[in-house]
Parts: structure tokens; C-alpha cells; sequence
């Protein structure tokens, strides 16, 4: 096993922003730190902007989301290590500084941008280079997996498809209802991703895809990213790397071989998979995915999927 890997989902901005965990540099006092993405061999880390509603204050506001970019800027990517990917072009700086771990940031659920396309455009100019439409719950776009009247998109909502097409952020439909997936598929025709979501045919969940998403993803290049949510992967007690192989093994069956990729959720979750609890215990999934599948199939995985996807669909340097 020796391969890099890309994690296209974590929430360790989260911890430090809102449980003031802000040593990034110390081993153990988060999923994902320093010492443990270079254990775990990640070549790139995608950072979410997840912020929470507070139930007397209401939805996160923008100034939120500023002040978690402003930490990730400080803290993370100020390191000598790290390297803050925003651009096409920077993809090849990390090809040839193989020591530098990537770093892209993410927007988990709109809410704090308030129907206000000023703020997506101004977080695109701050390097936020893919948007996760919703939470669990409904916000001002559209309704989440866990909103039980699972309602599509609003015209505010399609505004903000609109303009992250025209402006080139990619769509994450992780957390978003069924419903509004079919809406989005049939309003748009560019590549989504999955960046943490597992099988709903093996694990019926509502942050799971069917089948038929699942193809849907694949047929128009989009990326799935299978996560370590214990949850996500088995009805069970003590989940394991085997069981989730079994969602790995049925992307594959479902023509997904190019285009799965990892979404572990890291510090966005207290129940972890055994021998898959921290970043750097990725090998651990690697050694078992190249043992059953062959080490092309573990590269493609672990890094060539997602880093092919980036390659395409990163906007260039204007
Ligand atoms: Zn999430």
C-alpha cells in the first residue's frame, strides 16, 4: 500500500471553531490534524465550512463563515506543509512537491448566505470551490435529508444553482432530500458530487443514495465519496472496514469504478468505524481495498478518481 488519498469531506473546522480546539499541530486532538494526514498519507484534504444554528440565535450568519476561513487561513493553511488549492494550476504544484498536502475548502449547507449571491461570489473569492446545498434541515434554497416534507428548491434557490454553474463551484448534494436531487438533476447538467454519502440499497438512510442516484452521479461524471459514518455503513453494533467494503463493492456493480472516491467525515462524528477512527488510519482501508481489488482499483479510489475530477472541473486561474 502506497498510495496518497484525497478526503473529500472532514469537519475539523467545525471543532476548532465552535469547541476551540485550535492547535491543528497537535497529534491527537482531532480526527484530522498534521501528524495524523502524514500517518495517513493524504495528499489533499477537502476543509468544510459546516456551522451550526444555535437555537436562540437563529441560522449561522455570514460572519460565521468568514471568521472559519479566516481560522483555516491562521491555522492551517499558513503551515509549511499545506498547500491551499483554489486553482487548476495549483493541482500541478502538488505534483511536483510531493511532500505538500493539498487543502480545499467546502461549504456545508447555505444558510448563511442568506439568498444573497454577493456572498457566493464572495466566498468563491476566497477559494470556497465546492457548496453543499443543505444540512439536514430546510434553509432558504431548499430542504435537507432529515426535513420530513422533503421539498425541492426554492427560486432562491435556483438563483444560487444558477450562479454556481455560471461561476464554475461545484454542487454537493450530500445531506440534500431525494426530491430535490431529481429537481437539481433535470434543472442542471454539470457534474455533482456525493462528497460522504454511502448506499441506501445496503443501509436504507436518507443521507444514503439509491441506486438510481447513484447511476445518475456517475452518468454525468459526478464523484461519490464513500464515508466512514458507522450509521451510514450497518445497522450494528461494532461496524468494520469489511462492511464498508460492501458499499465499495456495490458502487463498483453499479459502473462507479472511476468514479468513487472518500468522504471519511472525520471530527463530524463521534461513532467511528473499528481500525478507520482517525486520518491516519486511511492505510487501513487502502490495504483492504488493494487486497480485494487489486492495486489499480485501490489508486483510482484513494486518489486518481478525485484527483481527476478536481483536474477537470477546478476553475482556471482568471
Ligand atoms: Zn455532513
Amino acid at each position: 500500500m502506497n498510495s496518497k488519498i484525497i478526503d473529500f469531506h472532514c469537519d475539523v473546522l467545525y471543532k476548532m471553531l465552535y469547541e476551540n480546539k485550535v492547535d491543528f499541530e497537535k497529534a491527537e486532538l482531532m480526527d484530522i490534524t498534521l501528524p495524523r494526514l502524514k500517518q495517513g498519507q493524504v495528499g489533499m484534504q477537502v476543509f468544510a465550512l459546516y456551522l451550526e444554528a444555535a437555537p436562540l440565535i437563529g441560522p449561522p450568519r455570514f460572519a460565521q463563515v468568514l471568521r472559519a476561513i479566516d481560522l483555516f487561513r491562521e491555522q492551517i493553511a499558513v503551515l509549511p506543509e499545506m498547500y491551499w488549492v483554489k486553482w487548476k494550476e495549483d493541482l500541478e504544484t502538488l505534483e511536483q512537491n510531493h511532500s505538500l498536502i493539498g487543502s480545499i475548502l467546502s461549504l456545508e449547507g447555505v444558510d448563511a448566505l442568506e439568498g444573497d449571491m454577493v456572498y457566493v461570489r464572495t466566498l468563491y473569492e476566497l477559494g470556497v470551490r465546492f457548496i453543499g446545498l443543505s444540512w439536514n434541515h430546510a434553509n432558504w434554497a431548499v430542504d435537507g435529508a432529515g426535513e420530513p416534507r422533503s421539498g425541492g428548491f426554492t427560486r432562491e434557490g435556483w438563483q444560487l444553482i444558477e450562479e454556481c454553474d455560471r461561476l464554475g463551484i461545484v454542487l454537493d448534494v450530500s445531506h440534500l432530500n431525494e426530491r430535490a436531487f431529481w429537481e437539481l438533476m433535470d434543472g442542471t447538467t454539470r457534474p455533482v458530487i456525493a462528497s460522504h454519502s454511502n448506499c441506501a440499497s445496503l443501509q436504507p438512510h436518507p443521507r444514503n443514495l439509491t441506486d438510481d442516484q447513484i447511476r445518475a452521479i456517475i452518468a454525468r461524471d459526478g464523484r461519490i465519496g464513500v464515508t466512514y459514518v458507522p450509521l451510514f455503513v450497518a445497522e450494528k453494533e461494532l461496524v468494520t472496514i469489511e462492511d464498508l467494503l460492501g458499499h465499495i463493492d456495490h458502487i463498483i456493480q453499479l459502473g462507479g469504478e472511476n468514479h468513487l472516491m472518500l468522504g471519511s467525515d472525520f471530527d463530524g462524528i463521534d461513532d467511528k468505524i473499528q481500525n478507520l477512527e482517525h486520518a491516519g488510519h486511511h492505510p487501513n482501508l487502502l490495504a483492504m481495498i488493494e487486497q480485494r481489488y487489486g492495486n489499480a482499483i485501490m489508486n483510482k479510489i484513494a486518489y486518481e478518481n478525485a484527483n481527476r475530477f478536481l483536474k477537470t472541473y477546478l476553475p482556471q486561474r482568471a
